[in-house]
């Protein structure tokens, strides 16, 4: 297995900021992704699993452990193009899903939603590597305890390597209008065009974290190179040359403002590394 040193995290991530990572690989196959994983957790060095890295935000310091990238595992496919190829035959509901920039493995980790609906609507089941016991499993739906944002992954140190999906049977024409229609959206209402994580903060109860950062007036708010978008108050951007210290003050800010004009305590949706 080739490691790499030193690696750049701003070119896996899609914030396209912060520092690097200590060592870097790409394993080839599942196989060599086990062998990997077990390697590290048996030799206790500290390692990350990467997905599309559209959730990730890494440190101006960097981070001293190993990141392992999952691009090669079945869970390791987009989300996107999971969607679109299950339209095209007819195996139709993931519509909503499908401008969500993920993997597979990241979606179902963070039990990513859009427009009404959540990848663990669909789980059928997720087969895992789990490190500590040196065995791989097959968890069911309710297995998974999929809540907002939330799943049972986020709490144990498994790999998912594979998923299963339930959609339901319908016409591929409608199915593939749907993922224009929702894509069209997205592009009106998000700044796909800049550097992000997606929304920044989960939903509070009852409320849209947007609605709350807008109303108190923080559109636009930047810290060097990272802002509150002026399309979409939900999302923080890098409008050019941010660090991750940047885009964490300007976080930083907006919750400490939102919870002074509401009562409200935002919470941070991506993984910071
Ligand atoms: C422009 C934009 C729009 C977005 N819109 C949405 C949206 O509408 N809805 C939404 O929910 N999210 C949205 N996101 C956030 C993000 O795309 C989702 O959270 C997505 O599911 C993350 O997947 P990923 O593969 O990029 O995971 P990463 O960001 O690489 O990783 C996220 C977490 O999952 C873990 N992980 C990844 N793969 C595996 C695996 N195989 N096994 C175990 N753990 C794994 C990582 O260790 C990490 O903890 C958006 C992001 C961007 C940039």
């Amino acid at each position: 297995m080739e490691f790499r040193e030193n690696e750049p995290m701003a070119e896996h991530t899609s914030f396209r900021c912060g520092g690097a990572a200590a060592a870097y690989c790409e394993p080839a196959d599942e196989a060599a992704l086990i062998a990997c994983v077990r390697e590290l957790h048996e030799s206790g060095r500290p390692y990350f699993l990467l997905g599309n890295g559209t959730n990730v935000l890494v440190r101006d310091e960097g981070y001293t452990g190993t990141v392992v990238s999952t691009r090669n595992l079945a869970a390791g496919a987009l989300l996107s193009a999971v969607c679109r190829q299950a339209a095209e035959r007819g195996l139709c509901g993931l519509e909503p899903l499908s401008g969500i920039p993920g993997t597979l493995g990241g979606a179902v980790r963070m039990n990513a939603g859009a427009y009404g609906a959540e990848i663990g609507d669909f789980v059928r089941e997720v087969r895992v590597y789990d490190p500590q016991s040196d065995k791989q499993f097959v968890l069911l739906n309710n297995d998974c305890r999929f809540g907002y944002r939330a799943s049972v992954f986020q709490e144990r140190p498994w790999v998912i390597l594979d998923v299963a999906l339930s959609p339901e049977s319908g016409d591929p024409a409608e199915a593939l209008a749907k993922i224009r229609e929702f894509a069209r959206r997205r592009n009106e209402k998000q700044p796909m065009e800049l550097p992000s994580a997606g929304s920044f903060f989960k939903r509070p109860e009852g409320d849209f974290a947007a609605r709350l950062i807008e109303e108190a007036g923080l559109k636009g708010y930047a810290v060097g190179g990272a802002a509150v978008s002026e399309k979409h108050a939900g999302f923080l951007v890098n409008t050019g040359g941010a660090t991750a210290a940047d885009v964490l003050a300007v976080a930083a800010h907006v919750k400490e403002v939102v919870f002074a004009k509401f009562g409200i305590l935002l919470e941070e949706e991506p993984v910071v590394l």
